[in-house]
């Protein structure tokens, strides 16, 4: 594995259509970035992978697609309007903003040089917004800073319209807003993010053991889709730094290019939202348990990562580079499920009307099952390696055989091992490949 870098890697996003920065034309816009064309299929198939896995895959969890806005009183309840704060300093000198837990006070501000902080206050980090024509306090609303809340707001509906019975879990993937008082390192510290975010609701007692499951299932996740477990660690949180409503908090934190950082946070978050939510609209939150005739206020585990800092680890992950005969062979070695084009379509020569006529014909039997590319300039060596740079797994050469017996060569991305099969079982064939586990080959 080549290392990789930040620099090498907000080139290629941008140069190949994964990750823009927003509002560049304007010169730009902090902690928002836009996903392009690439990079819009990497984040549907990192939330389908996920999707996937909970929802389908299993029998306890069920999904939920709740507003970004909510009442108000959502966040009065939860304790978000008292507690989700950050500590901020400011430099008196510049003006720059930190957030205190972040840098070091005893020295000067690492932008004007000087040394003049201001006392620390606690900065909420919600976004405030107006609901209606009227702008004044009564119509104050906050976007979301985490998908979670409506899950517990909603607990008892989802419960009984599905009918289900402790243990069992509820999962959501969308857009969060924080406003953090410092962005940076691409999309990993972001104003408008993404979170899939998972509450599996347990009898009390059960919790601790649930909370293990859910440490080791959330660490297979990230190991199935490629990524190497020597870069993936576990940060027990201390009880003093603890969110106000854990009892138990582990990060999964990643080795990042600019410091190991968290990835994943997976939180016991006790029967803490129920009870809040529980007492404050007078509504019972809790679950009827038939066989004992009690109602109980679950305990819940929550595993929650985002989707923007999924992408960018497997970004990191996949990203590798060899010497070939050209200089250098930049590879993205998704794991095939996660790769945005999943096949090109490429045929040999581009003058010969049949050869391209078939081509064509593949590629559209192809299409709509998945996404798939088309490329017939230039030598088939550098078409190969255009793919390589976005990941694509299967590249399908067209050549003058094919025009004789049907065949078509399927080329590798990993072994760039190249199969000849016949080009009306290529659908199943690429489907097999997509099904069938993956590994990262050995460097
Ligand atoms: P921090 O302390 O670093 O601000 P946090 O502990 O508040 O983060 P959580 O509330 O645990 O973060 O959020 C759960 C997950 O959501 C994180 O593990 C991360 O993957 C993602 N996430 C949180 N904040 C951001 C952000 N500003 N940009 C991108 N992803 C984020």
């Amino acid at each position: 594995m080549a290392k990789v870098t930040m620099d090498k890697l907000v080139s290629l996003c941008k140069r190949r259509g994964f990750v823009f920065p927003s509002s560049e034309i304007y010169g730009g816009f902090n902690g928002v970035w836009d996903y392009g064309p690439l990079g819009v299929e990497l984040r549907n198939n990192v939330k389908q992978a996920w999707w996937r896995d909970y929802v389908y895959g299993r029998t306890d969890i069920v999904g939920l697609d709740a507003g970004i806005l909510a009442s108000p009183r959502v966040w009065e309840a939860s304790g978000h309007l008292q507690n989700f704060t950050d500590p901020l300093v400011e430099c008196r000198n510049c003006h720059n903003r930190f957030r205190a837990d972040q840098i070091d006070l005893a020295k000067n501000c690492p932008v004007c040089g000087l040394k003049d902080w201001t006392d620390i206050r606690q900065f909420n980090t919600m976004f405030k917004t107006f609901v209606g024509p009227v702008e004044g306090d009564a119509s104050v609303a906050y976007l979301r800073p985490e998908t979670c809340q409506a899950i517990f707001t909603n607990f008892r509906l989802v419960q009984q319209a599905m009918r289900r019975k402790l243990p069992f879990g509820i999962a959501q993937i969308g857009k969060a807003f924080r406003n953090e008082i410092t962005t940076g390192n691409f999309i990993f510290r972001l104003r408008e993010l993404e979170q899939m975010e998972l509450e599996y609701f347990v009898r009390p007692g059960e919790d601790v053991a649930a909370f293990e499951e859910w440490l080791q299932t959330s660490l297979n996740w990230l190991l199935k889709y490629g990524v190497r477990r020597e870069m993936l660690d576990f940060y027990e949180h201390p009880d003093e730094d603890r969110a106000f409503y854990s009892k138990r908090t582990v990060d999964i934190m990643y080795d990042f290019p600019f410091g190991k950082s968290e990835l994943q946070g997976v939180a016991n978050r006790t029967d803490y939202d129920l009870t809040q939510h529980t007492r404050a609209s007078g509504e019972e939150l809790d679950y009827f348990e038939e066989e004992t005739k009690e109602h109980v206020v679950p305990y819940v585990i929550e595993p929650s990562i985002g989707v923007d800092r999924a992408m960018l680890v497997f970004l990191l992950e996949a990203y590798d580079e060899e010497p070939d005969k050209e200089g250098l062979r930049t590879v993205m070695r998704f794991h095939p499920r996660l790769a945005p084009v999943k096949v090109a379509v490429l045929p040999l020569v581009r003058r010969d009307e049949a050869l391209v006529e078939l081509s064509q014909r593949i590629y559209r039997a192809l299409r709509g099952e998945m996404l798939v590319l088309y490329d017939e300039t230039a030598a088939v060596g550098r078409r190969y390696r255009r793919q390589d740079e976005i990941g694509t797994p299967w590249c399908v050469t067209v050549d003058s055989q094919s025009l004789q017996d049907g065949t078509v060569t399927v080329r590798d991305r990993d072994s760039m091992a190249q199969d000849r099969i016949p080009a009306d079982g290529l659908l199943e064939e690429i489907q097999r490949r997509l099904r069938a586990p993956w590994q990262r080959p050995q460097s």
